[in-house]
């Protein structure tokens, strides 16, 4: 397998003196995991927390964090944004449950790190959400008064005057702040995580695929080396679902999001830099979304380049990203203050976006002893304590409000299929670039233009009530 590590894994492992543990031989386990990303991880971590006795596997077919988990921009973002979508699906109860849950993980991230020392250069330090042109602005108030109605508001409108200096630029022309977010170096986390799963008594293999799963009772997992033989089994591959269960490829689009890290340049940073350790977040569907690092790094991302047909995800975690040239064009915007030749580095990975830009979790093929969950559509680095604590818990055959959760009831929703799929996913994105350019220029928007972005959903932006 040709491996292509992201800048953040990079350097992780750098610091990591973790032996390479692969499976030779058979094995018994009561759980085994597939995926040692976050899902995998805190499933794992979670099932060792409530019942230690549990012998607990996870397999990872490459490194631990070397998915999405290990690729990506690190801002721990909620769901408070998506809370219409989440009404709209499972109600307003359910709804403010699962945005209440979703700020509570930031603070349970930061608490275990701190706990168990995990040295991931977290800073819950805060987000900020933001409008760049007038089309966008307002989009927020609606969202932020059911929040405040229903007493789990967190955001707070900012002084326009005062966001040039709080977001590090200019082109921000409103904003709101919430504290229930930060950044964090993502594959550090996930290394992190790894050491206290394995403190906690989880047996993890690396380089260890899954090639093939029995679903008999107990499962078989097959791998090149040896087989696993699972009372229950939980499925933490991310988009890979789709390469071993086709009959995910209707429920997912593998969809990049593509980064660009400066080299150190703190002085620039301090006199026109973001708040220290928060995210700055746009509007656009196709988001922008940056943060500075410990090190004194500028970091930005954008949502919505490259669209995979049929679904392949690996070719989408390729290193070097194609749209480097793009994310210059955003870097030069964003910031006139810092010079394109100060970034180092780009790279791109594959988010797997549902069509309800929420995560779905459930047992496969209605089995018992057989979950899974997937779809966390770019915001998982907080969402996967979350999808841990459903898995763990629907493993263990608890009633709980995880067990009971909107998010368990499978996917909900299909997209057209190939190649349909992926001409309409041209359709929508250029579309939406067109949208997005005109709207910044506060140019008007065609008419088809408009129609085509309303399908691409909700992703990125606040969420219309
Ligand atoms: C480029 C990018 C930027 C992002 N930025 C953000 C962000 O800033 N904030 C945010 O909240 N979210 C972000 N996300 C989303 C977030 O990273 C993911 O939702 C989250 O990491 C998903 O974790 P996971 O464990 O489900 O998947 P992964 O981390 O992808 O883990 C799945 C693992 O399964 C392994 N695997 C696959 N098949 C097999 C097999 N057959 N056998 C064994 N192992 C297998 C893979 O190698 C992988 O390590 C981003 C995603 C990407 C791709």
């Amino acid at each position: 397998m040709k491996t292509h590590y992201s800048y953040w894994l990079k350097q992780a492992l750098a610091d990591d003196s973790q032996k390479i543990q692969t499976l030779n031989g058979n094995i018994d386990a009561d759980v085994a995991i597939v995926g040692g990303g976050y899902t995998g991880l805190w499933t794992a971590i979670e099932l060792k927390q409530k019942q230690p006795q549990l012998k607990v596997v996870i397999i990872e077919r490459d490194r631990v964090g070397s998915g999405a988990s290990g690729y990506n921009g690190g801002c721990l973002l909620t769901w408070s944004t998506k809370y219409p979508t989440l009404k709209k699906l499972f109600g307003e109860q359910q709804a403010r449950w699962l945005v209440a849950e979703s700020e509570r993980a930031i603070f349970e991230i930061e608490q275990f790190c701190q706990q168990h020392e995990i040295d991931a250069e977290l800073r819950c330090h805060g987000s900020y959400y933001t409008a760049t042109n007038p089309a966008q602005s307002g989009g927020m108030q609606p969202v932020i008064a059911e929040l405040e109605r229903l007493g789990i508001n967190s955001w707070q409108s900012t002084n326009p005057q005062q966001l040039p200096g709080l977001t590090g630029s200019a082109v921000h022309k409103e904003g709101y702040f919430s504290p229930a977010a930060g950044s964090v170096q993502p594959a550090k986390l996930a290394r992190g995580l790894m050491r206290v799963a394995q403190e906690l008594g989880v047996e993890i293999y690396e380089q260890t695929a899954m090639r093939k799963l029995s679903e008999t009772q107990p499962a078989k997992l097959h791998t090149d080396k040896g087989v696993i033989s699972a009372k229950q089994v939980v499925l933490a591959t991310n988009a890979w679902m789709l390469d071993q269960f086709p009959e995910f490829k209707r429920n997912i689009v593998v969809v990049s999001s593509d980064m660009v890290i400066t080299k150190p340049v703190p002085d620039a940073l301090a006199a026109n830099g973001p708040q220290p350790g928060a995210t700055v977040v746009d509007s656009r569907i196709f988001v922008h979304y940056y943060r500075d690092t410990l090190d004194g790094r500028l970091m930005l991302g954008k949502g919505g380049n490259h669209f995979s047909f049929a679904n392949k995800v690996s070719p989408m975690f390729k290193g070097e990203s194609r749209y480097r040239a793009l994310l210059e064009r955003s870097f030069a915007w964003l910031f006139p203050q810092l010079s394109t030749s100060d970034i180092q580095e780009s790279w791109t990975g594959g988010s797997d976006r549902s069509t309800t830009g929420l995560p779905f979790f459930g047992s496969l093929h209605g089995h018992g002893h057989i979950y899974y969950g997937l779809g966390y559509s770019g915001n998982g680095v907080a969402q996967t304590r979350i999808g841990g604590k459903i898995l763990a818990s629907l493993t263990l055959g608890e009633d709980n409000a995880y067990t009971r959760c909107g998010l368990n009831q499978g996917p909900r929703g299909n997209f057209p299929p190939e190649p349909l799929r992926w001409l309409g996913a041209m359709m929508v994105r250029n579309a939406v670039r067109r949208k997005e350019h005109a709207e910044q220029a506060e140019r008007r928007v065609s008419l088809i233009d408009r129609w085509l972005a309303e399908l691409a959903g909700p992703a990125g932006k606040a969420d219309k009530l």
